[in-house]
This record gives C-alpha cells, structure tokens and sequence, in this order.
C-alpha cells in the first residue's frame, strides 16, 4: 500500500554503493533479511546445486501490493528509510533499496507476493533485470522469490564461484547467522531436496542453539551479560575456556540484530580470553552487542558486513571486560560440575562454611605411587598410608586465607595415579579425569604472580650468588624497556654496563637453577610471541606467562604430596581448566564415553 519510495538522488548517492551480489549466498543473506524486515515468523529456504541453479525464500511476512511489488524491484526503492537522517537510526536490517533490483538483473528472477488481507497476490517474473511477466498470483500470504540460473548473463562472475559444495556451506552458514541473529522465527533450509534443518520459532537463544548445534555445545558456553557503561549492552553466550575451534566459523558477532564482521571485537574477544584461548585457535561466540543506533554507522559496506562504532575504544574495553569476568564466574559453575562428589561424604550438611576439598587416596593405589616416588628417590616423609586412607586433607590446613574462594561444597576426587611421570589420573563423578602436570603448575605459577603482583609486589628470594651476564644488544634493550615489570614480578635484574646485567634475586617460588639461563630463554620466547602476537597482549600478563612456562620446564618433576597440592592449587585458580597459553590442563573422558568406547552404549 504505497510504502515503498524511491529514495531522492542525494540520498542514493549516500547509501555505500558496492555490488551487493557476489555469490548465491549474499543473494541467501538479502532475501532472509528481507523477510526478517517483513516481520516473518517463518522462512523457508530451499538451494539447488550450491544455490547456482536455485535460490528460494518463501516467509509469512506482510507481503506487497502490485505498485510496491513493482517498485521494489526499482533502484533504490526502499520502504525503510526516506531520507538521509534516516541513515543514523536504521533499525531494520535493509535500508539501501538495492539488493532485489541487483539480485532480478543477474539472474531468472520470480517474485511471487500477497499482503494478509488482500484478495489476489502478485507475480512478477523478470528475466536478467527485464519485466517479462506482471500477473495476478494466487500463493499464501507472504513474500516468495525465487532465484533461478545466478549470474547466467554475466559469465565473468560465474567463474568467480567455488565448488556448488562450498557455496553451500556458505549459504549455511549465512542461514546459522540468520538463525542464530533471530530465533523466534522459525527456519528450515532444504538442500538438494535433502532436509538440512528445521529449526521451530523459540523464545530463547539457547534453545536455538541447541536446536542448530547440539545439547553438547550449549553445556559449554556459558551465558553473557553485563552492561558496560555508556549503555553498552552485551549479551550472548560464549565456550568456556579451553574451548575453541580451528576455524571461524562459530565465532557469531551482532551488533543490533545485525551479524557483522569486526576486526575490532574479534581481538577484544581474543583479550577478553587471553591466557583461556590457544594461540592459533578461535573462540566460540554467540555474542550480541546493543548500542545506541546513533552510535554506530552501518553504512559503510556494500554488504552491510561491517559497521563503524564512534567509541572504538569503549566497544572493546567493554566485550573484554564483559569476556573477562564471564569466564571467571563460568569457573564456579564448571568446578561444581567438576568436583561432584564421586562418594556422599558424611560431612555434608555440616555448618562450616569453610570449603572442603578433599583429595583421598584409596588404599589400592597407594603402594603404586609409593613405588613411583620412591624409584625417583624422592621419598618423602609422609604419615604412614594406612593412616592417611579415609582422612581427607581439608583445605583449611593448606589454603592460605586470601584464597580461600571455592565453593562451599564437598568436592571430591581421587587421584588414581601418575602416567608417564607427566599426567595424573583421577576419578571424580563423571569418570576419569587426566590432568597434565606442567600446564596445571603453570597454570597455578601464572596466578600466583599476577596475583601478587596486583598486591604489594612478588616478594623475592635473594640468590646465594649473583649473577652478572651479558646479552645481545637488541635483548639488552628488551630488557631495559621492560626492566620495571620484571622487577615487579620479583626478579631482581638491574643494569651493570653497556649490554651487562646483573641478577641477584628470584621470585621465592620460581626455583629456578640457572637464573641468566633462565632470563635468556624467556626473552627468546618472549621475543618470537611478540612478533605474532598484538601490541595488546603483550606486557605484563605476556611476560608473566612466560616466565611461569620456563620456570616450569626447569622444574624438577613433581613428588606425591606435590601432586596433591598441585590439583588442590589447581582447583583454586580462576581458570583451572587451561594453562596460560590456552592449552587445556585437564581433561575430562566421562562414563559414557567410556561406555561408548567399549560398545557397551551406541
Ligand atoms: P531494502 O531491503 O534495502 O529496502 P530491497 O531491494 O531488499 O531493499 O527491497 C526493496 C523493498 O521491497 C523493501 O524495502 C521492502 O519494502 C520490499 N520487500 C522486499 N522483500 C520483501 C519481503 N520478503 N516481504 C515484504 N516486503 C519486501
Ligand atoms: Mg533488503
């Protein structure tokens, strides 16, 4: 009824010219936004041969009269914005006016179209950006367009196109972000006549994660939210640490509804993780981010990918900070589930509000890690094992007071023993759980620093001898830039002449052997990481883990009641189930699994 105008020349001229077709699924993409600006509840979309051959979208929008219906298909027509104010608060997913007239000019284009009430609908066929046919159509009410034959009168462009197997993939995932980016209207996508999903209308998103992706992704997220001042909203689910992917493909970003692309909050999500995410590896985000439609400009791509935020700067200190302490908090959800009871302890319902961590020993395995200890000749002095069977070693003894943050649980596990000098095995609730040594004390090192250093500094241990050591003039200028952190982090080290250090003192838990060794190796590490990595991630927090991770390797390995500590200090740590690299410290194969294994379960 007359809502579609052809937008004034000054105004066209404004919008970000560009091809808005480039392959099948860019066509996916604007029909679905279409059908989402029509207040769809339902879109069925249907591929042939890598959409090449056929694109269908059929939705249960507001449809179109005749006049609107030909009027869309004009150069910029647009029912969604009028004039060039409009361009600062577009609240639908289209704006430009652009996409079907450019979509109807490349290919065999059927337009298929009936408002709720209306008597009769519309069918237009255009063939390569000509009118062939203008009709009365007698479908459902709706908006259907069909998409036959893309890019049969431009062949140049066709051979841009990939395999009809990955053309659909993209398509798919164009659908995944549609899906994800609305999950009240349901989805269905037909490929090759095949079934690929049906996804009902939800109210939430996690029922539609769950319903794309699987009950087992969604028990690994974990949920976002925080408003971050100047009405920054962010909401969403991300993977808990240790979870990642090798591709992007399900790192989601919207910003107001819109699934774009952003340099800019992909490396805020990488701080956000920082030690929790593998180098290399990429996250697993469904994040959702609301602002001020005055504060982003989305018309600045042809395909409405990317936006331009006018606070650069709060958008990312705000999905880092909002990442940060998801994770830190997802950390109280993941040990309850971790440390479930593997027997009812009876000292469940007791009133100490002290959290209890118990690591027992049974009896069985005991004399097997004796054995182990012993044969590195690192016996230790330890209460007798039949007295220490049963009595579990509360955490009251050992935490020291300022880290006493568990949950007040009764937690449970019993370590099993240690494979390979490296991994100890354990059992708790779910089955079996391994952990690796070196990752879990790194894990526990990179902590205690940076705890420490956030407190009144790493306190240190005066060396019996100092040392004095030189190093190549590019590692001795690291050095002197990065002297004030390193001597926050307790080691000693000051200039001694030209290219000339000295070392004298060490952090006390470090025990390290060889302390200019030990300097060197950490800043060859240090200089290969900063080489890769940005500017962000390194400082403090970088040196901090390399420091640990090179402490670690000159370790000795580790005694029995070292290992007990080790798990216990683990459980402790903010981000227990990845070192500071990002590597997982634990790992965790559940009964069922084990079952599956086995053939017991299919
Ligand atoms: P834009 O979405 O940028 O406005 P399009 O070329 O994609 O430009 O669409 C032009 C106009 O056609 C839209 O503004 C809208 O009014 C109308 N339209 C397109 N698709 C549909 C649909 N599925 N249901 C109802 N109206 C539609
Ligand atoms: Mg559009």
């Amino acid at each position: 009824m007359g809502r579609i105008r052809l937008l004034p020349d000054a105004v066209a001229s404004q919008v970000a010219a560009g091809e808005v077709v480039e392959r099948p699924a860019s066509v996916v993409k604007e029909l679905i936004e279409n059908s989402v600006d029509a207040g769809a509840r339902k879109i069925d979309v249907m591929i042939r041969r890598g959409g090449i051959s056929l694109v269908r979208v059929v939705d249960d929008g507001c449809g179109m009269d005749r006049d609107d219906a030909l009027l869309s298909l004009e150069r910029h027509a647009t029912s969604k914005i009028r004039s060039a104010a409009d361009l600062q608060t577009v609240a639908t997913l289209g704006f430009r006016g652009e996409a079907l007239p450019s979509i109807a000019s490349v290919s065999r284009f059927r337009l298929t179209t009936r408002e709720r009430n209306a008597l009769a609908g519309t069918e237009i066929v255009v063939n390569g950006g000509k009118i062939d046919i203008v009709r009365d159509g007698g479908e459902a009410p709706g908006t259907q367009v069909e998409v036959r034959s893309l890019f049969f009168n431009v062949p140049a462009r066709r051979k841009f196109l990939r395999s009809e197997n990955t053309e659909s993939r993209n398509i798919e995932h164009q659908i995944h972000l549609q899906a994800i980016g609305h999950p009240q209207i349901a989805f269905t996508l037909l490929r090759d006549d095949r079934l690929v999903f049906q996804l009902p209308a939800t109210t939430t998103l996690g029922d539609r994660i769950r319903d794309l992706y699987g009950a087992e992704l969604l028990e690994r997220l974990i949920q976002l939210h925080g408003v971050a001042p100047r009405k920054i909203q962010i909401a969403g689910f991300i993977g808990q640490a240790g979870l990642s992917r090798q591709t992007r493909t399900q790192q989601l970003i919207f910003v107001s509804g819109r699934a774009i692309e952003s340099g800019l909050i992909t490396s805020a999500i990488r701080e956000g993780y920082h030690t929790a995410l593998m180098k290399g590896q990429y996250p697993v985000t469904f994040l959702f981010l609301d602002l001020d439609p005055a504060t982003v400009d989305v018309n600045v791509h042809p395909s409405k990918r990317e936006v331009r935020f006018r606070d650069p700067g709060a958008v990312r200190e705000a999905v880092a900070r909002c990442i940060q302490q998801t994770l830190e908090r997802g950390r109280t959800e993941w040990q309850q589930k971790f440390r479930a009871p593997t027997v009812v302890p009876s000292i469940v319902g007791t009133a100490s509000a002290l959290p209890q961590i118990s690591a027992t020993i049974t009896p069985r395995e005991l004399p097997q890690l004796e054995r182990e200890f012993a044969l590195r000749g690192q016996k230790t002095v330890e209460p007798p094992i039949g007295r220490r069977e049963k009595m579990p070693i509360s955490s009251q003894e050992n935490l020291t007071q300022d880290r006493a943050r568990s949950t007040p649980v009764q937690q449970q596990f019993q370590i099993i023993g240690v494979l390979n000098k490296l991994y100890v095995l354990m059992e708790n609730a779910n089955g079996l759980v391994l952990v690796d040594q070196h990752a879990a004390h790194e894990r526990i090192l990179f902590e205690e620093l940076r705890r420490r250093m956030e407190e009144q500094g790493v306190p240190s241990q005066k060396l019996l001898l100092s040392q004095i050591f030189e190093l190549p003039p590019r590692d001795a200028d690291w050095v002197e830039r990065n002297m004030p952190i390193l001597q926050k982090m307790g080691i000693g080290i000051e200039s001694f002449g030209p290219n000339t250090f000295k070392i004298d003192s060490l952090p006390a838990f470090l025990n390290v052997s060889d302390p200019a060794q030990f300097m060197r190796k950490v800043i060859d590490d240090l200089k290969s990481a900063s080489s890769s990595s940005s500017e962000m991630r390194l400082g403090e927090d970088m040196i901090a883990k390399t420091v640990c991770r090179h402490a670690v390797k000159a370790n000795d390995p580790l005694r029995y009641p070292e290992v007990e500590k080790l798990i216990r200090d683990l459980l402790d740590c903010d981000l227990p189930y990845c070192c500071p690299h990002g590597r997982p410290t634990m790992i965790q194969i559940s009964l069922v699994e084990l079952e599956k294994k086995f053939g017991r379960k299919v």
